[in-house]
């Protein structure tokens, strides 16, 4: 029957690692089913929460996703948390297969004193807030300062300066949520510091040319030594706000203000770099170094979280064991993206892993290793997930709410306002 040869195959996660892995499975087998499992009521993981909105393009790839969502054999199902909704080992007899691609959802900490400090957040939900993602929403982030520090050298410390500094006008025409405008009008932060504890030649971002390390390093050079010229002097003189990287320093504190209400700067010890090539660790000289500001945002990586007690998870590296996006002694369980590799990488690395993860999974089901028979796929869960009064979202009813969200952007010029509210969502779907 048509049925012993149709694969049901489930993906967890519906950002780039997921639509990636659905759409080589789809692609490269010509029966097999997917169904794409995500705990947001809206697709698309960080492309959509993540993401700067200044760079619109990057999130072209949604083109790809949503022609992938549109084939008769992938499903998308909206609002289930696995783990929560739905366990693993449910899904895995319900399916021949089952990717984990969930991503990185939890922040990496300081685990310095003072941490806890208002004035002190972390970049992921300062990311999540003008993003709109719906556990940040309400962030709303203390501005009146006029000194940031972002702990990190990132790509995601970079895109949280740049949101800081940029003038606020300059993002009325994006997606960045209303209430997020609001407060960035009323910013007064005017310095921006990035705090790494390496040097120049080990910053973490990443830039879009060939030999980038090569090029990254002229490109620091030449911008922190050249002396510039008339023009450029008097519009940096001119500038209302600044930025600028500090390098080989080392977090310790959090210093509270005198009242010990909030933070009132950064201690950091400085630096110096022992070791070669990949070995090199940046070590405490023994000087300090106190830096004041008013806000400080920890941008020193994301990480996953388990999701399930069936899933083997390495705590440490925080991601899955794996070979190849096989999941180590459980199979036909794999994963791809941040959650198989960790969190690093950009659109195009999550890419090749998560086909390389499809690949994997195709060459099991060629050589007998998944399970043979039948598999009842969503019907099983469906039934699970609506006694357990679970009502997920379907693609179309994404594509009611993405119009909703186009139509409500209209208005101000932005390509879309986002709605940041699941219940409001669900409300507008009739759920
Ligand atoms: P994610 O995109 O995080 O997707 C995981 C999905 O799983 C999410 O939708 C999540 O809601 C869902 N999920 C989590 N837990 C569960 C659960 N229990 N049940 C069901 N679903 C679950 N790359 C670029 O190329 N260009 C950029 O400009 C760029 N900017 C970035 C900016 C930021 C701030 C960050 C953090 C990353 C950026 N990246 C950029 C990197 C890019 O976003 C990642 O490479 C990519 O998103 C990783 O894909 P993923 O699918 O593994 O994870």
């Amino acid at each position: 029957s048509t049925q012993e040869k149709t694969p049901q195959i489930c993906v967890v996660g519906s950002g780039p690692a997921g639509f990636y892995t659905a759409q080589h499975l789809l692609k490269q087998h010509p029966q097999a089913h997917v169904d794409i499992y995500e705990k947001q009521p809206v697709p698309f993981g960080l492309v959509r929460f993540g993401v700067a909105p200044d760079h619109p393009e990057v999130k072209n790839v949604i083109n790809t996703f949503t022609q992938t969502a549109h084939s008769g054999r992938c499903a998308f199902w909206g609002n289930v948390e696995v783990g929560r909704d739905v366990t693993v080992p449910e899904l895995r007899e319900a399916y021949h297969a089952v990717v984990l691609s969930y991503g990185a959802e939890d922040h990496r900490a300081l685990e310095i004193p003072g941490e806890e400090l208002p004035g002190v957040c972390s970049a992921r939900a300062f990311v999540g807030w003008y993003n709109g993602l719906p556990e940040n929403r309400e962030l709303e982030p203390d501005l009146s300062c006029d000194t940031a520090v972002i702990l990190g050298q990132g790509n995601v410390a970079l895109d949280v300066a740049r949101i800081l500094l940029t003038p606020p006008e300059h993002l009325e025409r994006t997606d960045i949520t209303k209430a997020a405008l609001g407060v960035l009008r009323q910013s007064r932060v005017k310095t921006v510091w990035l705090v790494g504890r390496r040097g120049p030649l080990q910053v973490a971002f990443t830039i879009k040319v060939p030999r980038p390390r090569k090029r990254l390093t002229e490109l620091l050079l030449r911008t922190a030594t050249e002396k510039p010229g008339p023009e450029e002097a008097a519009r940096r003189a001119s500038a209302s706000r600044a930025w600028g990287l500090r390098f080989f320093r080392s977090p310790q504190q959090v210093l509270p203000s005198p009242d010990g209400r909030r933070a009132a700067g950064v201690r950091l010890a400085v630096t110096r770099l022992e070791g070669v090539d990949e070995a090199t660790r940046a070590v405490p000289t023994g000087d300090m170094e106190d830096l004041p500001c008013g806000l400080v945002l920890s941008s020193v990586g994301y990480k996953s979280r388990p999701v399930d007690p069936s899933v083997p998870f390495d705590s440490k590296l925080g991601v899955i064991p794996n070979v190849e996006g096989r999941v180590m002694d459980v199979p036909g369980l794999y994963c791809s993206g941040w959650v198989k590799r960790g969190p690093t990488g950009v659109i195009a690395t999550t890419m090749t892993d998560s086909f390389l993860t499809g690949q994997m999974l195709l060459q099991d089901l060629k050589a007998g290793l998944l399970p043979s028979g039948p598999r009842p796929g969503y019907a099983a869960i469906q039934a699970l997930l609506s006694s357990r009064g679970v009502r997920p979202v379907s693609f179309s009813d994404w594509e009611k709410l993405d119009a909703e969200e186009v139509a409500r952007g209209q208005g101000t010029g932005k390509p879309r306002e986002k709605l940041v509210d699941p219940q409001e969502m669900l409300r507008l779907l009739g759920h």
